[in-house]
This record gives structure tokens, sequence and C-alpha cells, in this order.
């Protein structure tokens, strides 16, 4: 492929195992690659002199000689992230090791006319006010929707309202910075691989619960995209059809029922949540407060978790059946609630599992507001990690930020 030459492919191929796997020694790099020695020897002296790479504590041995190990350095780059939602704009800024260093919020509205230079703004803004030491690597975009290819980045956002809207052509032309757009639930999977289960795992799957539900396929070490970029619509699934209305047009889908409009619905048909009637914008405010009922005991509140919990666990043992993965991950904003849906998840899930799959790990993390943006910035931090190349040609452009960073 032009522009993309061997050194760059044996660079990103180390960099990717030392980014998944963690710190290792040149013969196990070798080992792993399948490379000559020298070429690592090579390679790797090239990349320590860019500052990429440090070597680290000596790994003791049996017999021999202890092997000197190598790790990435943390502080080599940085990336800015941002997740767009239909109310705000929230900004991340990330350190290669994920260390976040700042983070802001912005009022946003993707109805606007001039939306995209509303958002073009608010990251030119963001780039002239952050350290250039280490240098920006990149800008990643997370947005609930589709996105063609994350080098293009044309969205298809119906909870934005946006159709075929060129949001990575736009800001790469302002902000002359490689810019990766993704789904966002695609793009925690990347953060996932980077700094979580991906670690140690190459076939996972993530969940998302919040306002809407989703999830992220990672098949081999890959985020499985599908052929427009719109696989993992979980939340779309069908569970009943005479169900609530859905968003996507039709009804009865999973997300009509436990995304936080319908657990909001749910909810008020128990007569929970009446004084919320005017205040239906703030979805996120009403499920907190069905989730203070809960914890306070309230027990049509406890029902409502506990039947989204039944909802979500069938659905889910579903799409463990049909994809195999390895160990399950449940994030979102719905997490902060999850001690109520856990019971009946649980017992929904391990009952409808084909034996033999029925102890899958399944891990609910820790969540908080820059989450989702963090995810975003790891698509840009993932790339000099992409040895199977879905960033294109902006990551050959953010790889070549990185190993132009230093003398
Ligand atoms: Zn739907």
């Amino acid at each position: 492929m032009a522009g993309t030459d061997r050194g760059d492919l044996t660079r990103t191929a180390i960099l990717t195992l030392l980014g998944t796997v963690g710190p290792l020694s040149r013969t196990e790099i070798a080992r792993e690659l399948d490379l000559s020695s020298a070429l690592v020897t090579q390679v790797t002296r090239e990349l320590i002199g860019h500052g990429m790479l440090e070597e680290l504590d000596l790994k003791p041995s049996r017999g021999g000689r202890p092997a000197q190990r190598l790790g990435l350095v943390g502080t080599a780059g940085r990336a800015l992230g941002v997740k767009v939602t239909a109310e705000r704009l929230v900004i991340v800024d990330v350190r290669l090791d994920g260390e976040v260093l700042g983070s802001w919020e912005r009022p946003f509205d993707p109805s606007a006319a001039g939306a995209l230079d509303d958002l073009a703004d608010a990251m030119a803004a963001t780039v002239a006010a952050v350290d250039q030491t280490p240098p920006i690597l990149g800008v990643g975009v997370g947005v609930p929707g589709g996105v063609d290819d994350q080098a293009v980045g044309t969205v298809n956002a119906p909870t934005l309202g946006w159709q075929a809207m060129p949001v990575g052509e736009r800001l790469r032309r302002r902000l002359d910075l490689p810019v990766l757009v993704e789904n966002d639930v695609n793009a925690l999977a990347a953060a996932e691989r980077l700094y979580g289960t991906g670690r140690t795992h190459r076939d996972f799957l993530v969940l998302t619960i919040g306002r809407g539900v989703g999830a992220a396929i990672v098949a081999e070490g890959r985020v499985y995209r599908g052929a427009r970029g719109g696989a993992g619509e979980f939340g779309h699934v069908p569970v009943d059809p005479s169900g609530p209305r859905c968003g996507c047009g039709t009804a009865g889908c999973l997300e009509a029922f436990v995304g936080a409009a319908g657990l909001v619905a749910a909810a008020r048909a128990r007569g929970l949540l009446a004084d919320r009637a005017a205040a239906a914008g703030d979805l996120p405010g009403a499920v907190a407060e069905l989730g203070r009922a809960a914890a306070a005991g309230d027990r049509e509140a406890l029902a409502v978790f506990a039947e989204a919990g039944a909802v979500l666990g069938r659905a889910t043992a579903g799409l463990i059946n049909v994809v195999d993965p390895e160990v399950v991950v449940v994030l979102g904003e719905g997490v902060a609630e999850w001690e109520f849906w856990r019971a009946e998840f649980d017992s929904a899930v391990r009952g409808r599992l084909l034996p033999g799959r029925r102890d899958i790990p399944i891990e609910v993390e820790g969540w908080d507001d820059t989450s989702w943006a963090q995810g975003a910035a790891a698509l840009v931090l993932a790339t000099p990690f992409d040895a199977a190349g879905a960033a294109g040609e902006q990551g050959r452009l953010v790889r070549a930020r990185l190993i132009g960073a230093t003398p």
C-alpha cells in the first residue's frame, strides 16, 4: 500500500504488541511477531531514540542472564477526544498511557444550522488552549450513530438529527490534525482494547446502558464494524412487537424497554416520577431519582430495575450465544444503578446461555462523565498499535506525528 513502508509496519506491530500485552523483552517480541532478533534490535533502538519505548526493569529468567524488558513511554503523545450528544460536547485531553490531563463541557445544539462549525470552533479552541508538549497526535470524535469509515468520518446519527454529516472532513480542514470519527460504543471498545479488557482478551463484548443501549463486538482483537460501520446496534434487537415505540421508528426494541426513556415510562406506569411529567427532557435526572427511590427501598422502583435487568439479561444471553466472547464488559451512565439491575440480569442471562458458556465473566466497570470522550481519544491513541490498519491514512498521519515528535 502506498505510504506504508515495511519499517512502518514493523514499528506498528511492535508498538501494538507492547501496547496490548504490556512490557516484553526483545526475545519475546521477536518470538511473538516472528521477526529476526537483528530486526527487533534495530527497530526497538530506533523507537527508543524517538522516545516511544523505554528500557524497564530486568526480568529474571531461569538460567541465562536476565532479559531487559521494553515498554511504551506513556508521555510520548496526547490526543483530544470529544463525545457529541444532543445537548453538549464533552472534551478530554488524554496522554498515551490513558492519563486524563484535562476535561471540558460545552453546550451544543446538533440541530443548529452551523452545528459543524460550532463543533469545529470548540475543538479549535481546545487545541489552542492545551499544552503542545507532548504533541497532540490527533482528535477522536465519538458519535451516537453510524460512521461509514473512521478515517472519512461521515456520520448518520438519528438522535442528533444528522444524515451524511461530513464531520471528519470539516474538522480536518479546520484543525490541520488527523481526525478519527467513530460510533461512540466502538470508541469505548477501542479504549478497552488499549487500557482494559482488551489487554488480556481478544474476543469480548462491550455493552452500554444509559440513554441508549449499544454493543461493540471485538473479534480477534479488532472491533467488528459490519458492512456499513453499523454493527453492534444491540438496542434495536426486537424484544416484543407490542412493546413501546422506539426511536428507530419501530416498536418493542430492547432500547425502548431498558434505555433511559423506557425506564422512565415504566416508572410512570407504576405511579412514580409523577412530578417529572413537565421535565421530560431531563432523562438522566429522572433515572437518578428512580435510583434514589430504589435505594430507599421503594418496591415499585426496585421492580422497574428488576424488570429491565430481566429483559436486558435475556437479550444479552442471545448475543453471547451468537458471538461466543471470552468476557462481557458493561459500561455506560446506566451502571450507576446497576445494583438494582444485577440480580434479575444475572439469573436471566445465566439461565439462557448454552451449556459450557454459563460461567462467562460479566464485568461491570466504573463510569464517569468523561468516559465516552476518553473512548473517543483512544481512537487516536490506539492507532500506533493499529496493525490491522483500521484507521487508514489518518492512522498513518498519527504515527508520523508520533515518530516526528522527537528528534
Ligand atoms: Zn429500535
